[in-house]
């Protein structure tokens, strides 16, 4: 299947061409004709299989046509919705690339910056506007933003938009939009709470799910350390002594957390930043950019960068702490083992953690390798080894590494042609 196939049009087709795409993934060969035919649509796909596309390819397509049947002064047409800064910015260069030769406008929005070149960018017109809830919400009460011609809306990473921390804000901008419109809801995990809020938001959904949700792809190497908690800094520090460990993002459950573990990397002369919610968005920014260019080895985060943020070679995500959320476990390691690449994910569990651990294994219906020839090898281990699953630091080093090869052909492709 050729992105050819899917009668999509010739200025998409030849962005898509200079980003190296040739084929679509699962994802995208079921989504896009969905959309196409004016569908809503619930996709769930695993993390990193190319969900950005599958929405921002056919909508503006949809858009490119609409505009260019009616010839009016440019006016908000599709909104899309993301829980995270870095996200929103990364989703908005994807339209910027695949729209390149559409002559559609898109902007994003988002707080912890001046909102002055934002609305500037309002004023001067856009089609497509991609944000987070809390700076849409306040542009729409300061008359920035209308959502009355929305026609298209996507809420990505669905299950995160709409629970308790954010489902408040995204609800006030739903009961905004106009009732005749196509609405697309895009994630990698969808728990069964939601279902019925996802049900009063779309109408007569085409479901696409091209593999089980909350599933986890193989390509990702997944490992386990038990480790007293005191331990979990002279641990990592430990692994990072491996060069093989060249890009690799901590996450931590606290900015506090994220903040220490920074500053133990620092002081043996790792180089390594933070990222988390306390930090300016410029500081925020700055340190992603930095480990995207490889500039920084280590990047310690909080969950803000658990979703769908995009680094090319990702080699480890490692867990210093496992989440409460046994959903927020895949989107963690699904920065890692994107794009095809194969990737690596340790989580450090302690006494405590068992509990979480066995609550992510459930949702991810696989039982986790254990690690056990590491020098902070709990002293009760025995009490919580599991017998069977058990590797060896040097099998799953040289199940990462060896012919780091892409397992998906249109990735394969890709690479290839650009
Ligand atoms: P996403 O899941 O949208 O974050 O995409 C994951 C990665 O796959 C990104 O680096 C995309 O640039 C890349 N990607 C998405 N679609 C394709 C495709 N059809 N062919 C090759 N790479 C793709």
């Amino acid at each position: 299947m050729l992105f050819e196939n899917l009668n999509i049009i010739d200025p998409i087709l030849k962005a898509l061409k200079s980003e190296g795409y040739t084929s679509p993934t699962p994802i995208q060969e079921q989504s896009i004709p969905a959309i196409l035919e004016g569908n809503d649509l619930e996709g769930c796909a695993q993390t990193g299989t190319g969900k950005t596309a599958a929405f921002a390819i056919p909508t503006l397509q949809l858009l490119y046509s609409k505009k260019r049947a009616e010839k009016g002064p440019l006016s908000i047409t599709a909104l899309v919705l993301a829980p995270t800064r870095e996200l929103a910015i990364q989703i908005g260069e994807s339209f910027t690339s695949y729209g390149k030769y559409t002559g559609l406008k898109n902007t994003t929005i988002f707080g912890g910056v001046s909102q002055k070149s934002q609305t500037d960018a309002l004023k001067a017109g856009v089609d497509i506007l991609i944000a987070t809830p809390g700076r849409l919400l306040d542009l729409m009460q300061q008359k920035y933003v209308s959502l009355e011609h929305i026609k298209f809306f996507v809420l990505d990473e669905a299950d995160r938009m709409l629970d308790m921390g954010l489902g408040h804000d995204v609800k006030r901008i739903i009961a905004k939009l106009p009732k005749n419109r196509q609405t697309m809801l895009f994630s990698a995990t969808m728990p069964q709470g939601i279902s019925k809020l996802i049900d009063s938001i779309l109408i007569k959904p085409v479901k696409v799910e091209v593999t089980p949700v909350s599933s986890t792809i193989d390509t990702i190497k997944q490992a386990v350390y038990f480790v007293e908690k005191r331990n979990k800094k002279s641990l990592l520090i430990h692994l990072l002594k491996d060069k093989a460990f060249e890009s690799v993002l901590v996450f931590s459950r606290t900015k506090h957390g994220a903040n220490k573990i920074t500053g133990d990397l620092i002081k043996v002369g790792i180089k390594a930043q933070a990222i988390h919610g306390n930090k300016s968005q410029s500081a925020r920014q700055l340190a992603l950019s930095n480990f995207k260019e490889k500039k920084i080895r280590v990047l310690v985060a909080t969950d803000i960068a658990a979703r769908g943020i995009d680094v090319e070679k990702l080699s480890h995500v490692i867990n210093f702490d496992l989440p409460d959320v046994p959903e927020t476990y895949v989107h963690r390691i699904g920065r890692t083992g994107r794009a095809g690449a194969e990737g690596a994910a340790l989580s450090f569990c302690d006494p405590e953690e068992r509990e979480a651990l066995r609550n992510i294994e459930k949702v991810i219906s696989k039982s986790i390798p254990v690690i056990e020839d590491h020098p902070y090898l709990m002293s009760n281990s025995s009490t919580v080894i599991r017998t069977s699953g058990e590797v060896k630091n040097k099998d799953l080093r040289k199940k990462v590494y060896d012919g780091k090869k892409c397992q998906n052909n249109y990735f394969r492709k890709a690479k290839k042609s650009s």
